[in-house]
């Protein structure tokens, strides 16, 4: 092994360096509070014994199509030459947007090429979002639990975040007027994740996206709509979404990612908003990374030009409905009584709620310790409520795995 350079202790002319707190700061860095979710991967990483981990939402490792991309970079990416690596289009490469417009011509979200933005996955749409619509000091309502990387992004553009309570039919949103009547403003935003959501697993019900639409055209709410997991319904029947309902109204901001439905590393995934919007976001994405990887992008467009994506679709669904059905088997077996949990019936995750006693962030060291990981409930919610909850991921594992890493999970509540 070669020696690691040491840190030089002064510069050229002998000062000693700055220290980090003396740095510039902008004030926004205080916003910045980063993932618990994500830093789970590189804690799990450094682990060296075997983890059933629950914690990321993953497709499984079965899920992603290597064999389909393999054929493709040989054989259209290879032909395409350095064409496939140089610069594009900020609102996406052309193949891509007309796959996508024509694959979802054949869904409930068929759009126009206007209202269309290809992104670096669905992070970059909800960064774009805070970034062309939050200033310092806007009330933004979030669903309690919410993917806090959701309500982080806002919070970096200085949005004052408000929670609002979730049952199992989603966000309540009867309650908004109170909670807004309370707050004394009228809020610039509500983030939802209609779908399967994140980390709870439930739906929001169809009366409730139709007073959340009526509700945000009275205040003048953006809702921004994010729903990576609606293609991924394995049970019961379709719920019209906000694109779907709101018939083009530019206060439905949606954001879409191939992340949960081919895989999250290719970071590829769009917008779809009014095209005034998009003019915007256009702006907006160019000071930012210019275009999304063309690669990636191109891959994409020729998986779903082969006709891929449908038949993708089904397999994961048939797929992930026997890892759900799985996990709830597990969960039955060793913790009825001990906990209650949601019954999903899509997406990725479901949420797991215990006595008031139990602490979910104390369980997660023993659980490591014991060979499962999970998301322990305080990481969604910007206020560190849901101590006694936890997020399992379904998707990620067998059901053979599931069953080890629930045992494993009530043996680690055991010695809690
Ligand atoms: N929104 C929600 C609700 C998510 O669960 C995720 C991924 N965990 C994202 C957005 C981000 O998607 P991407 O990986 O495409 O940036």
């Amino acid at each position: 092994m070669t020696e690691a350079t040491p840190i030089e202790s002064t510069d050229a002319i002998g000062n000693s360096p700055a220290s980090p707190q003396s740095l510039p700061w902008a004030a926004r860095t205080r916003g910045l509070v980063g993932s618990i979710i994500d830093s789970s991967t590189s804690l799990l990483q450094r682990q060296t014994h075997d983890i059933v981990s629950f914690a990321m939402g993953s497709p499984a490792a079965e899920a992603v199509p290597f064999d389909a991309f393999r054929q493709i970079y040989d054989s259209v990416l290879a032909d395409a030459g350095a064409a496939a690596y140089a610069y594009g289009a900020t609102e996406g490469e052309v193949a891509l947007r007309d796959e996508l417009l024509a694959y979802l011509e054949s869904t409930p979200e068929r759009t126009s090429a206007e209202r269309l933005l290809i992104t670096s996955g669905g992070m970059q749409g909800l960064d774009l979002a805070g970034k062309v619509f939050i200033d310092p000091g806007d009330l933004v309502i979030v669903e309690a639990p919410t993917y806090t990387n959701g309500s982080a992004t806002l919070l970096t553009y200085g949005a004052d975040i408000m929670e609002a309570p979730t049952d199992d039919d989603g966000l309540m949103v009867e309650a908004l007027p109170e909670l807004v009547q309370k707050a004394g403003r009228l809020p610039k935003a509500i983030y939802v994740i209609p779908n399967f959501q994140n980390p709870t697993g439930t739906a929001m019900s169809l009366e409730r996206r139709l007073l959340l639409l009526a509700l945000a055209k009275e205040w003048g709410s953006i809702i921004i709509d994010d729903d990576p997991y609606g293609m991924l319904r394995f049970d019961g029947g379709h719920i019209p979404g906000f694109r779907e309902l709101g018939g083009g109204d530019p206060l439905v901001f949606s954001v879409r990612t191939f992340s949960k439905i081919l895989a999250p590393g290719l970071r590829v995934g769009w917008v779809d908003a009014d095209p005034s919007i998009v003019a915007k976001l256009i702006d907006a994405k160019q000071t930012m990374d210019t275009c999304t990887n063309v690669p990636n992008q191109l891959l994409s467009a020729e998986f779903l030009r082969r006709g891929n994506l449908e038949p993708h679709l089904v397999r994961l669904r048939s797929e992930y409905h026997t890892r759900m059905s799985a996990m709830q088997t597990s969960l039955e077996a060793h913790f009825s009584g001990r906990a209650t949990w949601t019954n999903p019936e899509g997406g990725f995750f479901l949420w797991l709620t215990f006595g008031e006693h139990v602490d979910t962030s104390k369980l997660f060291d023993l659980g490591l310790q014991k060979g499962v990981a999970f998301i322990p409930g305080r990481a969604f919610s910007v206020t560190g409520q849901f101590g006694n909850a936890l997020r399992l991921c379904f998707a990620s594992q067998t059901p053979e795995r599931t069953e080890l890493g629930i045992s494993r999970l009530a043996e680690a509540l055991d010695a809690l």
